[in-house]
């Protein structure tokens, strides 16, 4: 099995960009250009108020659509959550899980992490999970460690059945949403230190087959180059993936020029 057995994965997450209109609008301009065969999946993450909207315009073609966090009951008195269920109603497929800003501003925990990375399993949703360190660690020369804690209390506790389901999303922090991308080769070093921690934990096969997305600043001039090494399997895309025409550019990464 190699590296061709991963089919790409271009995600798009929205954060708190987009009301109703907005969604429409997006999809009326991106749509027409993304059409025709393509090799990767996309995914694109509206605000929870936009899902069924966004699920409604997306029925008819192959992209998917994702929530960015979910609560991991099923129902109860937990005001202002959503649950698994509930995404996968409103026609989601994917959703993100222990994004840095859900780390950072929410308290979000590797524990919260794989509690909610069960609760969209059991829902069947497709959890696209958030590791990745941040600027004071990498400079202090943590990175793997941090990789490490994360992937051993968010992931681990999962049984094979239940990894062999999820996507995984290496995001240094210190890259979201700041115009710095890593080099192909840190992303790379980063992206082999997970795979190498899929392969401790669960062995080769799922080490050869798990999805590893980079985020960080992806546009649609570094995609090709980011795509091209050998560890990466995709792109989890924010600022970029709220503009029509920079998301499609990277969606047709393999065909369009270089802009
Ligand atoms: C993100 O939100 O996951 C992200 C990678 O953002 P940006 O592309 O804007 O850096």
């Amino acid at each position: 099995m190699g590296v061709h057995m991963r089919r790409p994965i271009i995600a798009g997450n929205w954060k708190m960009y987009k009301d109703t209109g907005q969604t429409r609008a997006f999809f009326e301009t991106f749509l027409p250009l993304i059409k025709g065969p393509k090799n990767c999946e996309v995914v694109i993450c509206p605000p929870f108020v936009n899902l069924q909207i966004a699920a409604d315009l997306t029925a008819s073609t192959s992209v998917h659509i994702g929530g960015q966090n979910l609560f991991w009951a099923k129902e109860g008195a937990y005001t202002g959550e959503i649950s698994g269920e509930m995404l996968k109603a409103a026609g989601c497929g994917w959703v993100l899980i222990a994004h840095s800003e859900r780390r950072q501003y929410f308290g979000e925990t590797d524990e919260t992490a794989n509690r909610k990375i069960v609760a969209a399993l059991d829902a069947g949703l497709t959890p696209i999970v958030c590791v990745g360190e941040v600027l004071k660690e990498r400079e202090s020369g943590q990175t793997n460690l941090v990789l490490d804690k994360q992937f051993t209390g968010g992931i681990a506790p999962l049984n094979s059945e239940q990894f062999a389901k999820i996507v995984i999303a290496y995001e240094p922090v210190w890259a979201i949403g700041t115009g710095k991308t890593a080099t192909p080769q840190i992303a790379a070093d980063a992206h082999a230190t997970i795979r190498t921690l899929v392969r401790k934990h669960y062995g080769n096969d799922a080490a050869e087959n798990c999805r590893i997305l980079y985020g960080g600043s992806v546009k649609p001039d570094n995609v090709r180059e980011l795509m091209s090494q050998h560890d990466i399997d995709g792109a989890l895309v924010g600022g970029a993936s709220l503009e029509p025409v920079s998301f499609a550019a990277i969606v047709n990464y393999e065909t369009s020029k270089l802009q």
